[in-house]
């Protein structure tokens, strides 16, 4: 199979990418406790203690459509998870694609590119690798007649608020017509014409979600980050690919914080991730009800899960040391549940 006719198949695609060791885990002498022995194999070997005290591993073992070990580069992972649903918006359809994962363990690196260092680079993010093979789908005589226009925005979610990254955070109202259509009113619209505009928006976009924090990646781990690319025909919306940086989803020391707000940011994180499994699941399973009303986050999405021709995938990232187990179990967890289905 394909990663396409997986697709076809399902309508969803999950796959694990873990990361490297970094140099705070290769300095704490951290266990690497992740291994993938095939393509579609994650384990998990957690160290243990019997109440002898003799030590021991406890293997677990998961499958997805597709498991990429620390060797492998944003290109590799986007060819089989982004990649095929680029052809779905020129099919007049509805694409997502979704980061999901602690903290620190690689969702911005992959979606965005990298933001860590001086050198800022964004060309190799999934953002904008989808973006390029858009603009090579364009010039395909039978989409090149088309005569298509290509729009990006991009905008963040936080604590059930949203807002625009391409307007220097302008708060913008969520709403719902009659005929069941979500709208972000005055959502940032801006048309591109070739890659490098893209790259320009997106290096907008995330200096903006990145300003004025804090201490370092508090705030940017706490929220949603959307990145779409849209296209229309004669004005009419043609296809739309959101890529969302979704917010970490390790959240257990927040719903016992002593600060309120953070309190309430953490049972938003939560509310709004489970609403999205549900809704992913209900695209799985070609249910007639979809809960997107549920968060924020699944009701701006609203497009992305109804209809016959919606497509997502799933990256979920983990990191590889013995001091994020637990919370690579529940991503691992997370992003099994539809085989489970
Ligand atoms: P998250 O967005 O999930 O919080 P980041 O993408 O910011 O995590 O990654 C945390 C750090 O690890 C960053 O410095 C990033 O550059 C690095 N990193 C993440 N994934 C990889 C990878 N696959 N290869 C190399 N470095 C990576
Ligand atoms: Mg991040």
């Amino acid at each position: 199979l394909t990663a396409t006719d997986l697709i076809e198949e399902h309508r969803i695609c999950v796959c694990v990418r873990k990361r490297p060791v970094n140099k705070k885990e290769l300095a704490a002498k951290e266990l690497d406790v992740i291994t993938i022995p095939s393509k579609d194999v994650v384990m998990v070997h957690e160290p243990k203690q019997k109440v002898d005290l003799t030590r021991f591993l406890e293997n677990q073992t998961f499958r997805f459509d597709y498991a990429f070990d620390d060797s492998s580069t944003n290109e590799m992972v986007y060819r089989f998870t982004a990649r095929p649903l680029v052809e779905t918006i020129f099919e007049r359809g509805m694409a997502t694609c979704f980061a999901y994962g602690q903290t620190g363990s690689g969702k911005t690196h992959t979606m965005g590119g990298d933001f860590s260092g001086k050198n800022q680079d964004c060309s190799k993010g999934i953002y904008a690798l989808a973006a390029r093979d858009v603009f090579l789908m364009l010039k395909k005589p039978n989409y090149k007649k088309l005569e298509l226009q290509v729009y990006a925005t991009f905008f963040e979610i936080y604590s059930g608020k949203v807002f625009d990254l391409l307007n220097r955070k302008a708060k913008l109202r969520v709403l719902e017509d009659g005929k069941q259509q979500v709208q972000v009113v005055g959502l940032q619209e801006r048309e591109v014409r070739c890659t490098e505009d893209v790259l320009k928006l997106i290096e907008v976009g995330n200096s903006c979600r990145t300003s004025g924090q804090t201490s370092a990646n508090a705030h940017s781990s706490r929220s949603h980050a959307v990145f779409q690319i849209i296209l229309r025909r004669k004005g009419k919306m043609h296809g739309k690919f959101s890529l969302i940086d979704l917010a970490g989803n390790e959240r257990g020391a927040d719903t016992s914080s002593a600060d309120r707000q953070t309190r309430l940011e953490g049972a938003e994180i939560n509310k709004s991730l489970l609403a999205l499994k549900e809704c992913i699941r209900a695209l799985g399973r070609n249910q007639a009800h979809t809960p997107f009303r549920a968060s924020k986050l699944t009701q701006v999405l609203r497009d992305s899960f109804i209809g016959e021709n919606s497509r997502t995938c799933m990256i979920a990232t983990i990191s590889p040391g013995m001091a994020s187990c637990e919370n690579t179990l529940n991503t691992l967890r997370y992003a099994n549940s539809r085989h489970t289905r």
